[in-house]
């Protein structure tokens, strides 16, 4: 048996284009545009690019893309003082601060200081609360496009046996929350968990959250289940000189097992983004007094 593969690319691409037409129509009905400011402190490389990705993609939605690239040796209250800019700017309906910020910046404070309404990675106390009690939240962007994928295998998650793996504020935690809503039956694994591959294998779901380079053999995986593969680990480069991006799943093995797997590249990556763009446009609602948009 071979599984499918789960292409986040094309998913991603008709999410984008489902946003863009909700940006036209919020656009006629609300007479304002949409848009997104993103904070980028230092000159991360990996970071510079995901920030030119980002407002690349909120420029192609339709939506305002506001860039502030801050030196690296930004002050903690030059940068929160942006941030209180940002919340007071009308133009400006979702703030997402590039992480890692350089060493001597405190990240949890900078989260907290951005306004919940505004808050379109999820991750301000506020939102992650509102998650865990089951109220609406602004939710972070990644478990949101793993909910979205498995969702294309499955119209319903619910009862179905899922574990996560990994339990981090940006993935883990809210993913199995999310999961929780859907009302799957939800196991949340981590470095502590005993007899990892057992528990594996009784899932009908397996989100690998790990960032370790194909930990999850295709023997944890039960025949059929679907494997959804968060991990972007890049191998140190072989006798070619290339180096390679695996996920945290041995993606070989998990094909010869399960029913659908996401690649990567081209599986959660994509959706991430594209995910980033939907928060954008349902805060924007949100913040205008609009009806929450058609995705
Ligand atoms: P973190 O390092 O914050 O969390 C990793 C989690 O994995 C922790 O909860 C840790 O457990 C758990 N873990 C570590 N080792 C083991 C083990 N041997 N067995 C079981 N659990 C283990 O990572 P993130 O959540 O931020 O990211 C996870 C992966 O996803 C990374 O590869 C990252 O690059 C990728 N990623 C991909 C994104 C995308 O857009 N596709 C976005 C964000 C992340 P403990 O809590 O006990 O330490």
């Amino acid at each position: 048996m071979t599984a499918s593969i789960i292409d986040g690319k094309q998913i991603a691409a008709q999410l984008r284009a489902r946003v863009a037409d909700e940006v036209e129509r919020v656009k006629r009905a609300g007479g304002f545009t949409p848009g997104l400011a993103v904070v980028l402190v230092g000159h991360d490389p990996a970071s510079e690019v995901y920030v030119r990705t980002k407002a690349k993609q909120t420029e192609a939605v339709g939506m305002a893309s506001f860039q502030h690239k801050l030196a690296a040796g930004t002050s903690q209250a030059e940068l929160l003082a942006l941030i209180a800019r940002l919340n007071a700017d009308p133009a400006v309906h979702g703030i997402l601060v590039q992480l890692p910020l350089p060493a001597g910046l405190d990240s949890q404070a900078v989260i907290d200081a951005i306004d919940p309404a505004k808050d379109v990675d999820g991750l301000n106390p506020v939102n992650a609360g509102r998650l865990a009690t089951g109220l609406p939240a602004l939710t972070p962007c990644t478990p949101l496009g793993c909910i979205i994928l498995a969702k294309t295998v499955h119209a319903s998650l619910e009862g179905l046996n899922a574990i996560v793996i990994g339990r981090s504020n940006l993935v883990g935690r809210p993913l199995a929350q999310l999961l929780l809503n859907e009302n799957a039956t939800v196991t949340i694994a981590h470095s502590r968990t005993r007899d990892l591959a057992a528990l594996c294998r009784q899932a009908d779901l397996v989100f690998a959250a790990v960032g370790r380079p194909e930990m999850v053999r295709g023997d944890w995986i039960r025949p059929g289940a679907t494997v959804i593969d968060v991990g972007i680990n890049r191998l140190p480069p072989g006798p070619d000189g290339n180096s390679r991006l695996v996920g945290d799943v041995a993606y070989d093995e998990a094909m010869a097992v399960a029913g659908a797997v996401t690649p990567v590249p081209g599986g959660v990556g994509q959706m991430t983004v594209a995910c980033l763009l939907v928060n954008t446009l349902r805060a924007a609602c949100a913040i205008r007094g609009l009806p929450a948009p058609g995705v």
